[in-house]
């Protein structure tokens, strides 16, 4: 295959690895796979905005569609210090698995601007948002490519960029992001849906080995949307033990299990989990191989390497993250398959994609549903893939990532060959 020096580094590395171990599994002949995996557009674009101080600054914004083969591009939008294309290329890869996956009419698509949100003001976040979203306004559009929330973006952030858009068309076009608030054409259920349907997918994962949800103990690492609500449903409604988690200022870890909502509480008033105990803080990585019955990491790419996947001690690893894990530590959680039932990120996850697409059909359609009917649907959904996952690793004796990624690029795959090479 072809190399591509534009996306060069480790997460693209990852992406590209993953891919080809699916495409090894599924004998993908070497001159299909460079058209299955290289994007098929990739956005640069220059974002200037007045600091409070009065001086300029001009941060790099990206966009990159990885296919639009059965439908709108779909992915979040990161806003992040250190990121580069190479890493928006991989997330919007791993989208168009995901959505395959998911049976969603959408490509995969990722962005984002190279900024750290906690050093900003609130109308300099502002400011970045809505010229990014100018920026993009020639390439994105609720049939070509629908935005969405992701690292360092927010609701608020999706508001800003609805009415730039729509400033821009000339009326409301709600529809051309998702994760926007309620308020304006968003879905009830969709910030809680990452986090809602990595628990319904631990829930089936537990039934598949055994466990029962009530007084199991599960470790969190990242609290923001995916990691807060994650811990927040297992604690409260299914009666899980959350002993430890962790965010990027610290980590903690109580045995008796910590009281979620007080901490839920403490990182919205003060942005991050620091300054709430002393006793109990512990080494974030240590936190990591501690027993337990769910580890859910939530946070960031490449946590678990090689070395770590050799020493995490639990029972089920939900990837709430994407990315989280290794290709060199998926060899080492191949060979224990046994003790270890991976849920692999392109599943795991999936939730808030699934609900981003309900949210989109709302807004196309301007009839909205209620929280039981869009709960019901993910729970459907999600579940359906779930089992699909499950046979295909166990029918050809693979990993659950490699059958995960499999049936993602097959789909691909077959609509690209359906729809042939233009012109
Ligand atoms: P977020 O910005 O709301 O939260 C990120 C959290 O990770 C924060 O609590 C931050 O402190 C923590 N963190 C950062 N670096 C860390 C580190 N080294 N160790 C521990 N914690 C660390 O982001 P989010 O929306 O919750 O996204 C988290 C992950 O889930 C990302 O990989 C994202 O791509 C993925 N994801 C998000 C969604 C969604 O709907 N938001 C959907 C699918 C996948």
């Amino acid at each position: 295959m072809s190399n591509n020096a534009l996306y060069a580094g480790p997460v693209f590395s990852m992406a590209r690895d993953q891919f080809n171990g699916a495409a090894d599994f599924l004998e993908i002949p070497l001159d299909e796979r460079t058209r299955l995996l290289y994007p098929k557009r990739a956005i640069a674009v220059s974002v200037p905005i007045h600091r409070d101080d009065g001086s300029t600054e001009v941060f790099q914004g990206f966009r990159v569609q990885h296919h639009l083969t059965s439908g709108p591009g779909k992915g979040g939008t990161r806003f992040a210090p250190n990121l580069d294309i190479g890493e928006v290329a991989a997330l919007a890869i791993w989208m168009s698995w995901k959505c395959a996956l998911a049976d969603l009419p959408f490509g995969g698509a990722k962005g984002g601007v190279n900024c750290d949100p906690r050093q900003l003001s609130a109308r300099e976040i502002e400011a970045i948002s809505r010229r990014y979203m100018q920026e993009m306004i020639p390439f994105v559009g609720p049939k070509t490519d629908v935005m969405a929330p992701d690292i360092g973006t927010d609701e608020r952030v999706m508001g800003w960029f609805v009415d730039t858009y729509s400033m821009h068309q000339g009326y409301t076009t709600s529809e051309v992001v998702t994760g926007k608030p309620v308020n304006l054409g968003g879905t009830q259920g969709r910030r809680e849906a990452t986090g809602r349907g990595v628990c319904i997918l631990i829930s089936e994962a537990m039934k598949a080995v055994g466990l029962e949800a009530s007084g199991s103990t599960v470790i969190v690492q990242g609290f923001g949307n995916v990691g807060s609500v994650t811990a927040e449903i297992l604690h409260q409604e299914m009666g899980a033990k959350v002993i430890g988690i962790s965010d990027h200022s610290v980590a903690y870890y109580c045995p008796d299990g910590l009281p979620i909502p007080d901490l839920v509480r403490h990182a919205r008033e003060h942005g991050a989990l620091a300054g709430w105990s002393n006793e109990l803080v512990v080494d974030p990585v240590d936190l990591l191989t501690r027993p337990c019955d769910v580890l859910a990491p939530c946070a960031v790419e490449r946590v678990i390497d090689d070395q770590l996947a050799a020493r995490i001690k639990c029972r089920i690893l939900a990837e709430g993250a994407n990315g989280p894990t290794t290709p060199a530590a998926d060899t080492v959680l191949d060979q224990r398959r046994d003790e270890v039932f991976v849920i692999p990120d392109i599943l795991c996850n999936s939730g808030g994609v699934i609900v981003s697409y309900f949210e989109w059909v709302q807004g196309l359609q301007r009839l909205f549903w209620s929280e039981e009917e869009v709960n019901e649907s993910l729970s459907r959904q999600l579940r359906k893939a779930f089992q699909k996952v499950r046979a295909r690793a166990q029918r050809d004796g693979v990993s659950h990532r490699v059958a995960a990624t499999a049936i993602g690029v097959e789909q691909v795959r077959a609509s690209k060959r359906q729809r042939g090479l233009f012109p």
